[in-house]
């Protein structure tokens, strides 16, 4: 679907829109090629669709179980400096008083500012 069309390179606009192998912005009139979109990494996005980045901080958003211990992060723990990997955990950090983790981005938001 259209939603997943990128924004237009020269003003950022969202209204993009796809003639066969071209995209066309509206607004200024640009005009550029589509990348396949298997080219294209998907960004990975927090819980409310903020896109993340590496070295960003985050708050975790529900208690998370670890996995082979009786430990829980708690919801409302911040991790700072995240670092993006693929996978069904798309996030490695060091989280405090727990350490070395993957997160799932769902699970987390991004600490604005
Ligand atoms: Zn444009």
């Amino acid at each position: 679907m259209n939603d997943t069309l990128p924004p237009c390179p020269e003003c950022a606009s969202i209204y993009v829109y796809q003639v066969d192998a071209l995209l066309n912005c509206p607004e200024c009139g640009h005009e550029w090629v589509a990348q396949d979109a298997d080219d294209i990494a998907p960004a990975t996005r927090d819980s409310v669709g903020n896109v993340l980045e590496n070295g960003d901080t985050v708050t975790v958003i529900k208690d998370l179980k670890i996995k082979g211990s009786s430990s829980v992060v708690k919801v409302g723990t911040k991790v700072r400096g995240i670092r993006l990997v693929d996978g069904d955990h798309d996030i490695d950090c060091k989280v405090p008083g727990v350490g070395q983790m993957g997160l799932k981005s769902q699970f987390v938001k991004k600490v604005l500012g």
